[in-house]
């Protein structure tokens, strides 16, 4: 008698048997090949209720990330089992070295409600296997294509990685590969809606940030004007400081209230290769002290005062302990 899996076509669309076609991923004696497989092996799961494999696929650096993995499982499972999966549809996919990305809409339903959503979900990979790091809805289920085909994105290093303590070394040339490594930077830090990015958060340990505050404008977020230094200094500041929570791109899902000087004055070299002094105030000067702290390999934790620090720790363990001992399979 035939299993009734190896007559079930797989839900993930493929057309081929579940059994020849993510069953293998589900099972865990193979790992996706690429973020597409991974991202519909990720669906099929959710609609076989497969809580352990959405678990063991998601970056544990990822946001989504849950450290009591009981309530996690019971709201996979809810999830999974008040909702009818009809189809799923991928609308782009587009990969690189370390990090794809994939548009999908999956058309869900409950009780005659139609649930159907558009996504673009990110994935990193992470000792060589593929995982989903967060998802971002579509509105209206019209994905927006601006970015199809060009997305040049860098891996991160994490909390735990010794190229964030490093000093890193002065730039001596401006050139064409810098300004690549601009541009990567840049769309790095865009796509995780980071407000700065330091060379050594994507493994360069080189003296360059960049930096963009996003303005609210008319109700809608106007990215802002991209800020380049290269080889910065940081001239006499105020006296006068505030103190406000940060995070850190390096440090998923954990802040901290730091102090910091309200207006600084900063000398720097820009992509041209011309030397300038600005001064900036506020969040800008935040941004700024923050990002220059990763050349001299300092992180913001290192700014929080003992009571924080120690009721940071445990959420720091975890997070090393994620990240170093996910993948031991
Ligand atoms: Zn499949
Ligand atoms: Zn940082």
């Amino acid at each position: 008698m035939l299993q009734h899996d190896q007559e079930t076509v797989c839900r993930c669309g493929s057309g081929l048997s579940y059994e020849a076609c993510c069953k293998p991923y589900h099972q865990g004696s193979q790992w996706p090949e690429n973020a597409l497989k991974l991202m519909k092996s990720r669906y099929v799961a959710y609609a076989l209720n497969l809580p352990e494999y959405i678990i063991r696929t998601t970056h544990p650096a990822s946001p989504q990330y849950q450290a009591n993995v009981f309530a996690w499982k019971r709201s996979i499972t809810k999830f999974s089992q008040s909702q009818v999966f009809q189809k799923l549809e991928v609308v782009d996919f587009i990969e690189h070295d370390s990090f794809a990305t994939v548009v999908f809409i999956a058309h869900l339903a409950s009780d005659h409600t139609d649930n159907t959503f558009c996504e673009r979900s990110y994935f990193e990979k992470l000792k060589g296997h593929w995982l989903y790091k967060w998802g971002e809805l579509i509105e209206g289920h019209e994905p927006n294509f601006s970015q199809r085909g060009q997305l040049q994105l860098l891996p991160l290093a994490y909390y735990g990685d010794p190229i964030l303590t490093k000093q890193a070394e002065p730039i001596e040339h401006i050139n064409e590969d810098l300004r690549i490594l601009v541009d990567k930077m840049t769309q790095t830090m865009d796509v995780c809606h980071g407000m700065g990015l330091a060379a050594p958060q994507v493994h360069h340990s080189i003296r360059l940030f960049i930096m963009r505050q996003p303005i609210l404008q008319e109700g809608h977020l106007d990215l802002g004007d991209l800020k380049v230094f290269i080889n910065p200094k940081i001239l006499p500041m105020s006296s006068e400081t505030w103190k406000t929570a940060e995070g850190c791109l390096s440090i998923p899902a954990l802040r901290g209230d730091v102090e910091r000087a309200k207006s600084i004055c900063v000398e720097y070299t820009d992509l041209e290769g011309q030397r300038k002094t600005a001064e900036f105030f506020d969040w800008e000067a935040r941004i700024i002290l923050h990002e220059y702290d990763h050349l001299n390999g300092v992180l913001f934790l290192e700014h929080l005062d003992a009571q924080q620090k120690k009721a940071l720790e445990p959420s720091l363990k975890q997070l090393q302990q994620r990240l170093h001992d996910s993948l031991e399979l």
